[in-house]
């Protein structure tokens, strides 16, 4: 084991602060990471706030952070993927059984036994998984992916998340040339929602809150901006949508938006927030509609996706902090005052005794 900075909240009230972790030295299969940039979750807020008590409660003291990029600075005696000196990358999970069927097909993020990379059990240490912000890690070689070489490193760490997990779910609906679709929420998932959706060829609508947005929603790659709150331009895209991702992070009225699917139009929510929703079910009668959810992606389709990042040149718009800002961004991100994702420059750490 050895000592590694971090930033960690103390309990559900207590704002982040410097800290020490202890990590495990690199087993024959773990690669060891310096980390230089570490992007910010709506995510790692929910957790930090114990916000998620009933289906995952937090664990203090909690080191957040799972858009992860960095050096290798050490391997274990079997890692072939890797050499010190690299880059590597870390999202959502470092571990899974690698034996269930989905760990089988590649999506580790089904497996019933995966760990995150943060507050989960840690085999190795006894305790609890400990993030990104931090200055290094030690993770698997399974879960480490590759960075294209030509992308922007602190804009490609938010690809480990909120790439992902927007990615994942265009694929897996078809999203494509001739399909209409609605992202809902431009944070850190949506505007990657945005570029991704674009990309494909889709006709994209952002729905927004926050009318100061507009003019970034288009040069992101919406085709259309929708102000959610004015029912007369909602009811105007009544029927029309093939799918529609739903990002936001607070409560909000999901009704509005099922009603804007066409016939066996289907609205996938990968925003996860801390109170249940309420479903008219005769919004999903009519037109034979499906409402449905999604979680990251498992590691072939995260490499899949970081691949395609590089061959179409797409990164986050990316806010870079001193981890010293982080409870400021915090704020920040509740006041939807983000454009479009918080990162970490990790060099900041240095300065913590
Ligand atoms: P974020 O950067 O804070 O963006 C959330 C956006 O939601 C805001 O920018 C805002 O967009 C909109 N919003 C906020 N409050 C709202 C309200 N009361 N009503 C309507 N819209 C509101 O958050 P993020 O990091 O993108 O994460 C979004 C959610 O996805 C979080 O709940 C997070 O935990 C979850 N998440 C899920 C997965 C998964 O695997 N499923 C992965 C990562 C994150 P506008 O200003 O445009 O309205
Ligand atoms: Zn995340």
């Amino acid at each position: 084991m050895y000592n590694a900075k971090a930033y960690a909240a103390a309990s559900e009230k207590s704002p982040l602060a410097s800290t020490t972790i202890a990590r495990r030295d690199p087993t024959p299969n773990d690669v060891q990471i310096e980390i230089l940039f570490c992007g910010i979750c709506h995510s790692d807020l929910h957790q930090v706030r114990n916000e998620w008590s009933g289906v995952m409660p937090t664990v203090y003291p909690c080191v957040p952070g799972h858009e992860i990029v960095g050096r290798v600075t050490k391997i274990g005696t079997g890692v072939t993927k890797f050499k010190v000196g690299d880059i590597g990358a870390v999202g959502c999970m470092v571990d899974s059984d690698g034996t269930c069927a989905n760990c089988a097909e590649g999506e580790e993020q089904f497996c019933p036994n995966f760990i995150l990379t943060y507050n989960f059990p840690d085999k190795h240490t006894g305790g609890v998984t400990y993030g990104g912000y931090s200055d290094s890690i030690v993770v698997d070689q399974r879960f480490v992916l590759k960075v294209p070489g030509n992308l922007d490193l602190a804009g490609a760490a938010p690809l480990l998340c909120a790439g992902i997990t927007t990615y994942s779910p265009l694929h897996h609906w078809g999203v494509g040339e001739g399909k209409k679709v609605g992202i809902v929420g431009l944070g850190g998932l949506g505007h990657m929602g945005v570029k991704f959706a674009h990309a494909l060829g889709a006709h994209v609508v952002l729905f927004t809150t926050s009318p100061n947005k507009k003019d970034d929603a288009l040069r992101l790659g919406a085709d259309e901006v929708v102000i959610s709150k004015d029912a007369n331009e909602m009811a105007k895209h009544a029927g029309s949508f093939h799918f529609i991702l739903d990002a936001v992070s607070a409560d909000h009225d999901i009704n509005a938006f099922l009603n804007l699917l066409r016939r066996d139009g289907n609205m996938t929510l990968v925003g996860a927030p801390e109170k249940p929703m309420a479903v008219s079910s005769f919004n999903l009668l009519m037109g034979r509609r499906s409402l449905s959810g999604s979680i990251i992606g498992g590691t072939v389709e995260t490499q899949e996706m970081l691949d395609f990042c590089g061959e179409h040149n797409i990164t986050s718009d990316v806010e870079v902090i001193p981890i010293q800002k982080v409870n400021e961004a915090y704020e920040r991100l509740l006041k939807s005052d983000v454009k479009y994702r918080f990162v970490i420059d990790m060099a900041s750490l240095k300065k913590e005794a």
